[in-house]
């Protein structure tokens, strides 16, 4: 059990969160792209809610309104009528916690979610997160691209990809709340397309092999074949192609935490606004280890703002090159944020902290950190509620890599 330490700064009652800072939703509800990506493509499933729970909602709601009118007036002409003597407000939050969450973006909601969805009716675990910053301004959830594939070159990560193509194909099962209106995520079906020039060849074969071993729908595209599915495309170089039929595309990043969110807390989860600064806990063996690794081109982190001359530079020129076509692109618009990039080995790391007792990390996840919440936040729950992982095994993604210095590369970042 984590206790709160006098570290913890007393969270505030602070507003909710206000939507995505300088973000809109990209794409209008679920329309698939026509011929984009054969096979079954991955959708949104059909409301949960029934009828009935629409005509009780609406008939409580009738009710509510009747019931308030006949009310004395509102004290201090704010918020709703309250009886004296009974405060309706929040839950308290609690001095204990089983479980403090450290962090309310995409990893830290679903692993809350998890905690709660699997511990079964007679636990009653108290699950607390914290989050320093409600608006949500630099978070890279919000900030990020929203795309999902099922081509990388692990077989965890492979493995999370189809876990989570599931879970999104069936979110409203999975946190769709009675009384709220369905979970659209706006999903984008677009497979992902992989180039490799001679050298490369034998490797994303390889690579693709793998993938089709652990049931992805992928397939290989010779320059022939290539050319003649993207025939604005230069292909002169490219020895083979690899393109995802199934379960690849993007979708909004801000329903899915929104959505984890709302389950989470429907399901008993505790929330604040605060800021952890750490724990009072012991040291398993010695202080706790510190491991840092700095990339020679790491950009100024206090920065967020686009780096116009990088795309100009070096984004831009190698686009035209590629699609020709791109030679006239206008930029639409452009956004920064944080990548959460593990230098190490561009992978999560997820699992028990090895030097400090009951500090379990999820994090690092390099790029693909969103598409894996979902998987990830099954598997760190299943440790902490079942002692293990029972359905993904994620145990090469633990902490101990970084001790030992042996990295578990991920080759299609
Ligand atoms: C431009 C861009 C494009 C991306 N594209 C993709 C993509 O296509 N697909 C994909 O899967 N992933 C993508 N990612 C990566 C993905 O967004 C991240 O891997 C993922 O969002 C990480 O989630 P998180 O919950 O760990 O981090 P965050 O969303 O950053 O959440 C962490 C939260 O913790 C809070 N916090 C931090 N410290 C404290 C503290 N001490 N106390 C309290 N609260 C604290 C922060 O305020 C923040 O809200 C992209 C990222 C970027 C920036």
């Amino acid at each position: 059990m984590l206790r709160w330490g006098r570290a913890f700064r007393p969270p505030s009652r602070g507003a909710p969160p206000g939507g995505i800072p300088g973000r809109s939703s990209r794409s209008p509800g679920g329309v698939p792209v026509p011929g984009d990506a054969p096979g079954r493509p991955l959708r949104t499933a059909a409301p949960l809610r029934s009828d009935f729970f629409r005509d009780l909602g609406q008939t409580l709601s009738h009710m509510g309104r009747t019931l308030k009118s006949q009310l004395p007036p509102l004290r201090g002409g704010q918020g709703g009528w309250t009886p004296p003597g009974i405060p309706l407000q929040r839950p308290p939050i609690p001095e204990e916690a089983d479980v403090v969450v450290v962090g309310g973006g995409i990893l830290g909601w679903a692993t809350a979610f998890w905690l709660k969805a699997l511990e079964g009716r007679q636990h009653g675990m108290r699950v607390l997160l914290v989050e320093r910053d409600p608006t949500y301004s630099q978070a890279s959830t919000v900030l990020s691209a929203g795309g999902i594939r099922q081509q990388f070159s692990l077989p965890e990560n492979i493995q999370m990809s189809r876990f989570s193509a599931k879970f999104l194909r069936n979110i409203n099962e999975h946190l769709g709340v009675p009384n709220d209106p369905p979970i659209d995520i706006q999903f984008q079906p677009s497979g992902y397309l992989f180039l490799a020039s001679l050298d490369g060849a034998e490797k994303l074969e390889a690579t693709v092999q793998l993938q089709r071993d652990e049931g992805v729908q992928v397939a290989l595209l010779s320059p022939t074949q290539l050319k003649e599915r993207f025939p604005w495309m230069d292909t002169q170089d490219v020895a083979v192609g690899s393109y995802g039929l199934e379960d690849e595309g993007w979708f909004d990043p801000w329903t899915l935490l929104s959505a984890f969110r709302r389950k989470a807390k429907s399901l008993g989860v505790l929330s604040c606004t605060g800021e952890v600064r750490g724990f009072v806990t012991s040291p398993r063996d010695g202080d706790t280890a510190r491991i840092k690794y700095v990339h020679e081109d790491e950009p100024d982190p206090s920065d967020l703002s686009v780096d116009d001359e990088f795309f100009q530079d070096r984004v831009w020129p190698r686009l035209a090159r590629r699609v020709p076509a791109f030679e006239s692109l206008r930029r639409g618009r452009s956004w920064g944020g944080y990548y959460d990039f593990n230098t190490f080995d561009q992978n999560g790391v997820v699992g028990p902290h090895p030097k400090v007792e009951n500090l379990f990390v999820v994090a690092g996840f390099s790029g693909h950190g969103l598409q894996h919440a979902p998987a990830a936040g099954r598997a760190l729950g299943e440790l902490l509620v079942k002692g293990g992982y029972k359905s993904l095994d994620l145990r090469r993604l633990g902490w101990g890599r970084l001790e030992t210095g042996e990295r578990l590369e991920e080759a299609v970042v």
